[in-house]
């Protein structure tokens, strides 16, 4: 599933050039193809939006008959976005969140595209609650209102910034028309992905992982029975942490992922808390460099990175002691360490 498509061997020099210095370790950098976005690419993507988007107001939103990925009904994310102001694209854990401001609009446009969903009746709802708070908000003129649109990519989605004279790809489910003349675009194949709308403001949970103390860290993880992997996993402690960059990160901490967090030392888990930022810095550093295509053409589609030390690596040897990889599954999931190098 992760064979790469392509291998592309990069000098080193040209790495060092962008600012990058890779060690020791093989400057080689993989497109993974299926490869499901995780942090570092949602981080890219949310600041690639944000240069393309910020600023911009969305006039017209058009969402189409699927109503998998509409986690808020399907007039409400109309008329939430309708008329506002982009101010700020970024990212919360694996969401990408856009921070809106300026007049609700309870829109024609956003009770039509309800009735032509099947969440119709919600959506009516939905527009009531929108029309009370714009009621409200007459009462004090001076309110700008805001709220965030919260987009999770699942598994295939897809955000594209285009002109709208651009070809409308297969399993397009919303199209939001910015004052601009672009259109800002989600294709999500595989219907994994979320949209969602939050007046009051998104909470993701957790602690986000590049900004947890050392003291935080090793607190989220004292006294737990699990295994450190699932605990790392576990998005209501650290937000956005993935499969790949919790092997990733056990490996250069030197910590097996069947171990339990609780038998882990503290000096350890110290270990573990950098290695977790470095890991995910690391691969937002590079992400910047490769993400642009991914988000404009539509031929292009999965992730650079730089080789993963473990994980996919089953069988091949470590980078470190040339013990082979191995691979254990842990809570349904993946999980990939080296023998040797991890107690
Ligand atoms: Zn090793």
């Amino acid at each position: 599933m992760y064979a790469p498509a392509y291998r592309i061997g990069l000098w080193r020099s040209k790495l060092e050039i962008r600012g990058r210095s890779p060690g020791n370790w093989p400057a080689t950098l993989i497109l993974y193809p299926d490869s499901v976005p995780e942090l570092p690419e949602v981080e890219t993507i949310a600041r690639g939006l944000d240069t393309r988007v910020a600023g911009d107001t969305v006039e017209h939103v058009w969402i189409g008959s699927r109503t998998q990925p509409l986690k808020s009904a399907a007039g409400v994310i109309a008329a939430t976005l309708e008329g506002k102001r982009i101010v700020r694209v970024h990212r919360a854990g694996k969401h990408i969140v856009f921070d809106l401001e300026g007049e609700a609009r309870a829109s024609q446009t956003a009770s039509q595209t309800a009735s032509q969903t099947k969440k119709g009746k919600r959506a009516v709802r939905g527009e009531t609650r929108q029309a009370a708070s714009l009621r409200r908000s007459d009462q004090h003129p001076s309110d700008a209102q805001t709220a965030q649109w919260v987009v999770h990519l699942g598994m295939t989605g897809r955000m594209v910034v285009c002109e709208p004279a651009a070809e409308i790809a297969k399993h397009t489910h919303l199209i939001a028309k910015l004052a601009s003349g672009r259109e800002l675009r989600f294709i999500d194949p595989r219907m994994f992905g979320k949209l969602s709308v939050h007046p009051g403001g998104f909470d993701p949970g957790g602690v986000e992982p590049l900004e947890v103390s050392e003291e935080r860290f090793v607190a989220l993880f004292r006294g737990r029975k699990t295994p450190i992997k699932s605990a790392l996993l576990n998005q209501k402690l650290l937000r956005g942490v993935g499969n790949i960059y919790a092997d990733e990160s056990l490996f250069r901490a030197g910590i097996r992922p069947r171990r339990r967090a609780a038998a882990i030392t503290r000096e350890q888990l110290g270990r573990l808390h950098r290695a977790v930022r470095e890991v995910l810095r690391e691969a937002i550093e590079l992400g910047g460099s490769s993400i642009s295509d991914y988000m404009d053409a539509d031929g292009e589609e999965g992730f650079f990175q730089l080789q993963h030390r473990v994980y996919g690596r089953e069988g091949e040897p470590c980078l470190v002691c040339r013990t082979p990889i191995r691979r254990v599954v842990l809570a349904g999931r993946s999980s990939h360490y080296c023998p040797k190098c991890q107690k």
